[in-house]
């Protein structure tokens, strides 16, 4: 983490903010920017948190704020201490205590010993969802729910992981992908959040949508790789650092489409790459409907590259899927409450109800894709090689980047697909 202090700028104050905001030190808005009343709520903090007040959140600080950050203390077991009374004192659950602590024998808490406490939600809803928030948010999953698996698909130009994560033992496999436009990152957090309520409800035996969890964990394995195109999305909420060669030379390409806002209308690879227009399945069709529209080069968007499978993080979601035994895919993006389903002459039958599923759960629209935007598409070439159903969802409305202040109605409009593409 860096250090931060008065007029600190960027999505780490945001996070900042959010913290203090979650504990009731501060009352302002999250805007990522280090001001008097960010400063205040940080004295405020460290006041309370016995460190010295200086307003400055370098290492000290960082490391008082963690647990909230990452939702879990360390905690030492003291004398009289239960699993009950310990739910009670941190507002848990006892089934969350047991599940992060596997070998614990709860008969005999050893006086000393360090066990975790869940105590909190871990994934943010309400920042800007950086490479640094999903990393952060993994290892907290991975800690309080030691039976989900995470790894990377490979590495990102700027060799940031690609990082998946995997729910169940099921013999059927499921594969849902985020971000792969960098300026439609908000499908992160929504995934991620997902993830997060799936494995809290196979914890605490809740059901999910109406489903048992246990049900799900048993017959499917679900894969989700919650942001393919971490450099992009970094580059668009500002984590990535302005004076860094990266950023100079997207700014570069960006130059020679002055009509597209930079780094707003961001949607490609750092490299100019659209990451949806990479997969062989009629590449040269969207090369030459994009080299017709203008993108004949590196751009913000639209830009299909030099040949299909060239930007390394569509050649890692290609091998992914080829050693999985996907049975259906979900890629999300954000441009208008839409479902996609077809691809040529290719798309499977049963792919038109299910669609028609997702669209009765959430009140998006089924539609046919506008022929100049049909190919080279994951969703198509997955629908192409496997025939088996494959879904673009469009989630959200308005235009991109979308502000997570549209999380929680995207959250309670997808939710319904997420667990149906489960039992399909
Ligand atoms: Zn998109």
């Amino acid at each position: 983490m860096n250090t931060l202090r008065l007029n600190s700028k960027g999505p780490e104050v945001e996070l900042l903010q959010s913290t203090l905001l979650k504990l009731g030190f501060y009352t302002g808005i999250i805007d990522g920017i280090f001001g008097f009343k960010t400063y205040d709520a940080t004295i405020r903090f460290q006041k309370e948190f016995g460190i010295s007040t200086d307003g400055i959140v370098g290492n000290n600080t960082w490391n008082k704020l963690m647990p909230y950050i990452n939702g879990y203390f360390n905690y030492q077991i003291k004398e009289n201490d239960t699993l009950y009374s310990l739910s009670l004192e941190f507002n848990t659950t006892i089934e969350a205590i047991k599940m992060a602590n596997k070998d614990l024998n709860e008969q005999n808490l050893q006086i000393g010993s360090e066990i975790i406490i869940p105590f909190s939600n871990i994934v943010q809803t309400n920042i800007s969802y950086t490479t640094q928030i999903l990393n952060l948010n993994i290892n907290s999953l991975q800690v309080i729910y030691p039976f989900i698996k995470n790894g990377s698909i490979g590495n990102s130009v700027l060799y940031r992981p690609i990082k998946y994560l995997k729910f169940g033992n099921g013999p059927k496999e499921i594969l849902y992908i985020g971000s792969t436009h960098a300026n439609e990152w908000i499908t992160t957090p929504l995934l991620m959040k997902f993830f997060e309520q799936l494995c809290k409800s196979y914890t605490n035996n809740t059901p999910i949508f109406g489903i048992n969890p246990n049900i799900l964990f048993n017959e499917v394995s679900l894969y989700i790789v919650p942001m393919l195109n971490p450099d992009g999305v970094d580059l668009v909420t500002g984590y990535l650092d302005e004076n860094s060669r990266a950023y100079n030379n997207a700014r570069q390409i960006a130059s020679n489409f002055p009509e597209l806002s930079f780094p707003n209308s961001w949607k490609s690879n750092i490299e100019g790459i659209d990451l949806n227009l990479q997969f062989p399945a009629g590449w040269e069709q969207a090369r030459e409907i994009k080299y017709a529209q203008g993108f004949d080069k590196p751009a913000p968007r639209d830009f299909v590259g030099y040949g299909p499978l060239t930007a390394p993080e569509a050649v890692h979601l290609y091998n992914f899927t080829l050693n999985h035994n996907f049975s259906l895919m979900l890629t999300y993006h954000t441009q208008g409450r839409v479902i996609f389903y077809q691809y040529q002459n290719y798309t499977p039958d049963e792919s038109q109800s299910i669609a028609n599923t997702f669209s009765k759960v959430s009140g998006y629209t089924v539609q046919n894709e506008p022929e100049n935007s049909s190919f080279a598409g994951f969703k198509d070439w997955f629908i192409f090689y496997y025939k088996r159903p494959g879904f673009t969802i469009e989630a959200g409305l308005g235009q991109n980047p979308l502000p997570i202040s549209q999380f929680a109605s995207i959250y309670n409009e997808n939710i319904g697909i997420l667990i149906s593409a489960l039992i399909q």
